[in-house]
């Protein structure tokens, strides 16, 4: 069995028959990775408490060929994110980061631009004042690295650019903003405010770093909250289930 060792970050598991637990990671070399941690569940095992959803840390891996479950060696923890999973919101929202990185890709398909976007979300979502502004800026960088990146500079039938004070609206289907002139030609449309499309064009060219600066008024977090949601689902083909806790709360 081939050995691998990669940079990993729990975003699953569930427990096996026995003491044995699989544990969905997603990893920098690998992509989503599924392995046993055999006797993870005994009192005393070589893995302690390491295996919790969003620790980060070093994983040592037997690659089992042509199965998609391999067998955990060793994960030497670097990050624990226990913050992560002490503090409501951040809980949510962290969940909300792995479900949508986890529903995006295919098992074992190396992306290491994203386990970078993942890694650097989960950490500044854990001391961000504001965690709720990192996850927009997560958001627009997991679609534009999906390959969804929304178009919001012009519109995406006819080219022409759209002023943020227009009377714009944006499709998912059409993946993104459609002018005033378009729109009778365009089914899946909804309003969007100049406060909210001038947050989401800044936002996109931002570093997640910044995010948590930018100053907004929260009936247009809301706003942007929800259409990314939007944009989200359409891509993965369903909705976030922590996204839909996070707005009954
Ligand atoms: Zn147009």
């Amino acid at each position: 069995m081939p050995l691998h060792s990669t940079e990993a970050i729990v975003i699953g598991g569930h427990n096996l028959a026995e003491a044995d637990r699989i544990v969905v990671f997603y990893t920098q070399t690998g992509g989503k990775v599924r392995a046993v941690a055999e006797g993870a569940r005994r009192i005393r095992t070589r893995f302690g408490g390491s295996l919790q959803l969003f620790t980060e840390g070093r994983l040592v891996y037997f690659e089992r060929p042509n199965r998609t479950l391999h067998k955990i060696n060793e994960f030497a923890v670097t990050r624990s994110h226990r913050v992560l999973r002490e503090d409501l919101d951040r809980l949510v929202l962290a969940s909300t980061a792995v479900e949508a990185v986890a529903a995006g890709v295919e098992e074992e398909e190396a992306f290491p631009d994203l386990y970078i976007l993942l890694a650097d979300a989960l950490d500044l979502l854990e001391g961000a004042a504001r965690p709720a502004l990192v996850m927009q800026g997560f958001f627009l960088h997991l679609l534009r690295l999906l390959g969804y990146r929304p178009e919001l500079s012009e519109c995406v039938r006819c080219r022409k650019p759209v002023p943020s004070n227009a009377d714009a609206s944006l499709s998912p289907g059409q993946g993104g903003l459609i002018c005033p002139g378009c729109q009778p030609a365009v089914a899946d449309l909804f309003a969007v405010s100049s406060a909210a499309l001038g947050f989401l064009r800044g936002a996109s060219g931002s570093t997640l770093r910044i995010m948590d600066r930018i100053t907004i008024l929260p009936q247009v977090l809301q706003e942007v909250s929800e259409i990314l949601g939007v944009f989200l689902r359409h891509v993965l083909g369903r909705p976030l289930r922590s996204a839909d806790f996070l707005a009954s709360l």
